[in-house]
């Protein structure tokens, strides 16, 4: 099978293309174009994926495309965009249809939840790998951003921090003993093998969900936000370097992951420098946190104040023993 029909057969198929009318132009130019809605800015932003770095090869080919375009959609919710169109450049060792044919099926499944189209993007022979460039949009000036946060705001979090890599554990586990690992359905399924906290890790890890259903909550609410990619610390650390404050952090506040197999210090750890969770950490105004509580309680989302900026820089509050995430340059995985 050749490059074109490859690209014709997996990533043109129409239900990755959804039918957008801002698609002027999708696959098959030189270039695709856009319509930009009026009185909207452009949020673009580029994750790349490598197999054994940022995920398992031996995962399930649909959790891989699902999960490549999630860490980069996860990137638009952070600021507060609604995401629209993606690119894919991906590279193949070689073409296994099978696995190219599930892969594109997990992407759709997640792009069509949230209507964004693959307009475009670039195949290309090599070590496995892919790049998900996505472009989103949000109303003039109202992004949340990094900085903003000032001392007295409250420092919250979405969903339990710690899941994905509790998952990414028991993921570990499986593969020692030979054993594969399971795609949505399989962990779906009524009669599933795995345990409900197994479940819960293992979605999270192979299956994150970008929190597009926090923008309407959080709104012009905040003073600034992030998603938790590389755990905690080192993602507030983020938002406190930008706005140029620290943290003072209630630990028993931070809402952990418990597994019923692990102990309460590693569940305490994974919270803390876990990756991968694609959780929202964002800072608030006292004089605006009933409002977004109530926001929160009638959407039925749970959200948790772990804390409040301080003018003093730096983050106390937690146990001097926890590290802060991880770093591709810094660290060997
Ligand atoms: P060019 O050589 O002009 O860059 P290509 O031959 O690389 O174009 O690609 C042909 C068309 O297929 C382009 O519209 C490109 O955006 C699209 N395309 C290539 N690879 C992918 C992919 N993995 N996913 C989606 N679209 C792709
Ligand atoms: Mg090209």
């Amino acid at each position: 099978m050749g490059e074109f029909e490859l690209i014709h057969r997996y990533f043109a198929a129409p239900e990755l293309q959804q039918s957008r009318r801002d698609v002027c132009v999708g696959i098959g130019d030189d270039c695709a174009l856009i319509a930009v809605p009026q009185g909207k800015q452009l949020a673009v932003s580029v994750d790349t994926s490598v197999a054994g770095v940022h995920f398992l090869p031996e995962a399930p080919a649909h959790s891989i495309g699902w999960r490549a375009l999630a860490v980069s959609l996860s990137d638009l919710a952070a600021m507060g965009a609604q995401p629209a169109w993606f690119t894919l450049a991906i590279s193949l060792p070689e073409v296994d249809e099978a696995w190219l044919a599930e892969f594109s099926r997990g992407m759709a499944d997640l792009s069509q939840r949230y209507g964004v189209a693959l307009v475009g993007g670039d195949t290309t022979r090599g070590q496995l790998s892919m790049s998900v460039q996505v472009q989103g949009y949000v109303t003039q000036g109202a992004a949340w951003r990094r900085k903003g946060a000032k001392p007295g705001d409250i420092i919250y979090v979405s969903g339990k921090l710690g899941t994905a890599a509790a998952g990414l554990r028991i993921a570990q586990g499986l593969l020692s003993k030979g054993l594969p690992l399971p795609d949505l359905d399989a962990l779906n399924a009524e009669d599933s093998v795995f345990s409900e906290s197994d479940r819960a890790a293992l979605k999270a890890y192979l299956y994150p969900e970008p929190r597009f259903d926090l923008i309407s909550v959080l709104s012009s609410r905040v003073s600034s936000a992030i998603d938790i990619s590389d755990g905690l610390l080192a993602d507030l650390g983020h938002i406190l370097t930008a706005s140029g404050v620290g943290a003072s952090l209630d630990h028993n506040r931070i809402p952990c992951f418990n597994h019923a197999d692990m102990s309460p210090e590693s569940c305490s750890q994974g919270a803390l420098s876990g990756g991968d969770d694609y959780e929202l950490c964002f800072t608030v105004s006292p004089q605006r946190r009933l409002e977004l509580e109530v926001s929160a309680e009638q959407s039925k989302v749970s959200l948790h104040a772990i804390g409040m900026v301080t003018a003093q820089e730096g983050i106390r509050g937690i146990p001097e023993s926890a590290s802060v995430g991880f770093d591709h340059f810094k660290d060997k995985r």
